[in-house]
């Protein structure tokens, strides 16, 4: 690149208040970088708590107008939405693999195709925005209305950008709300190509979105009086702290958090080769694992424990690590140097336990084309035990454990043993084992001989620490984004004075 064209690269995106592309108060910027190359590849503006006032105040003001426009209107917004998102798919994916690392053909693409599912999804829910009416006799009449909240303030993670986006996004306006986002700091140049799409279509100040840090930008817009309700996905520490500024004014939440997902096999499939590719996808290897619905805690049936980790590790052994836009490369980066480093860390403490057996992998190679960026190799140790640091803290990396059993409910016991409980996955031929399990395991999202993405439609979240809330279904449109009204009427006045 000569120097005229990283200048204009460098030169700062803009990003959306009150339908306007502006600059931070500040004039401040922050870098984003290519995880691939460790290049900066544009910068965006650093907001702050006078951009987050700016923002609120605009999504305020739009929102009287925006909740009366009758809903199958608005989701005719999100229709025609969709329709564009569905043209401009290849553009979204290249912007997301190159400002994340995620390899275009495996994960960028695949998640660039599911915004338009999500927005005709929405789109045509906006008339299930339905109330009740309530039994209390011919004397009156009760019912129910599912009113919009008002400005919701939504924060997101980098991991899977445009999808949690348009995932907070079309289900808040469908129910009138009007939305104040946070991108993340790693991630923000697909969403702002997302939120440009959605503003042709939209009212001003309907839509705003911030680029910033958390405590800068994330932190004054959780805080804000006007805000009220908070969608939130990423790490449950800043979860946690989202949560305790809602409890300050009462205001909802949804959260969405981190995981640290069981992945049972049976022995009956153990020999099986689909299974491999099973625990691959639950692993979610290809997105270098950095989910929250990662089945990192891999539970192998002592009979079957050998043998799979000796195929498992061979299919592992050749996914491709390399260029993102590659479309041979099944494996991209790890997204940033502070996460690269912890991904690296849990791998130097496998490694320096006697009694962790490295199956395949280790520490990411110090030479070579992928010492350029931030690759972490597909890493799983066996022989663990459920209590090791490893098989506890989420470590949004792909590094895997394997950890044996014998007996169905000692299994159990291990699997339910963590503060997470956001997804599983249950590997066997007889259906009644398969629900007995998906039954007993504490999680929001339990998949049986399968391990595919959020489909819109299903209700997602956690169980205990993996969050609260759901936002992926009309329930959790209804739920998440709506608030009940009832409205009382007697129907037995007196006659009016003569
Ligand atoms: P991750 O570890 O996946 O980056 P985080 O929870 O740190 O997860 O980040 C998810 C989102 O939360 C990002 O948009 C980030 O900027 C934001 N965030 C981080 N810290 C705070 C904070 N103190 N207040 C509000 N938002 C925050």
């Amino acid at each position: 690149m000569n120097a005229i064209d990283s200048a204009a690269a460098l030169a700062p995106r803009p990003m959306l208040i009150n339908g306007a592309w502006v600059q931070a108060a500040s004039g401040e910027t922050i870098p984003v970088e290519n995880p691939a190359t460790r290049q900066p590849i544009a910068a965006v503006p650093r907001a702050r708590a006078a951009d987050v006032e700016q923002a609120v105040a605009a999504a305020q003001a739009a929102f009287p107008a925006w909740s009366r426009v009758p809903p199958r209107e608005r989701g005719r917004a999100l229709l025609r939405i969709a329709d564009v998102l569905e043209a401009r798919t290849e553009e979204i994916a290249r912007q997301v693999a190159t400002e994340t690392g995620n390899a275009l053909r495996t994960q960028a693409r695949p998640e660039a195709q599911g915004l338009s599912q999500i927005f005709r999804y929405f789109g045509g829910l906006a008339s299930e925005l339905k109330g009740e009416t309530i039994p209390l006799g011919e004397q009156v009449l009760s019912y129910t209305r599912r009113e919009p909240l008002g400005v919701v303030g939504a924060i997101i993670p980098w991991n899977a950008p445009v999808l949690l986006a348009a995932l907070k996004i079309a289900p808040a306006l469908c129910a009138g709300n009007t939305v104040v986002m946070k991108a993340a700091e790693d991630a923000p140049l697909g969403v702002l190509l997302l939120a440009s799409i959605c503003q042709e279509h939209l009212p001003q100040g309907v839509l705003n979105l911030l680029t910033g840090t958390g405590p800068e930008a994330g932190e004054p817009l959780a805080k804000h009086p006007a805000v009220r309700k908070l969608s939130f996905t990423g790490s449950t520490a800043v979860g946690k702290l989202i949560m305790g500024w809602a409890a300050e004014r009462i205001v909802p939440v949804s959260l969405e958090l981190g995981g640290k997902s069981p992945c049972v096999i049976y022995p009956d499939v153990g020999e099986e080769e689909w299974i491999i590719d099973g625990i691959i996808a639950a692993m979610r290897f290809t997105r270098q694992s950095q989910s929250c619905t990662a089945g990192s805690r891999l539970f192998l049936h002592r009979k079957v424990f050998d043998s799979v980790l000796a195929r498992l590790s061979a299919k592992v052994a050749t996914l491709k690590l390399g260029d993102p836009l590659e479309e041979s490369t099944d494996i991209g980066t790890i997204i940033n140097r502070k996460q690269f480093d912890r991904v690296c860390s849990y791998v130097k403490e496998g490694l320096g336990r006697d009694d962790a057996r490295l199956v395949v992998g280790g520490l990411p190679p110090n030479e070579g084309p992928l010492s350029k960026g931030y690759f972490a190799v597909p890493t799983i140790f066996a022989d663990a035990t459920n209590d090791w640091r490893l098989a506890r803290e989420e470590i949004f990396g792909p590094v895997l454990v394997a950890i044996p059993w014998e007996d169905e409910a000692q299994m159990l016991r291990m699997a339910n043993d963590s503060h997470y409980g956001l997804a599983a996955y249950v590997f066997t031929r007889d259906i009644g084992t398969a629900l007995r399990t998906a039954h007993q395991i504490e999680a929001g999202w339990v998949q049986v001989n399968q391990a595919g993405g959020q489909v819109p439609g299903h209700s997602y979240g956690g169980y205990k620490q993996s969050g609260i809330g759901r936002e992926f279904s009309l329930e959790g449109m209804l739920d998440s984004f709506t608030q009940r009204k009832n409205v009382s009427v007697n129907l037995a006045l007196p006659p009016p004075p003569a």
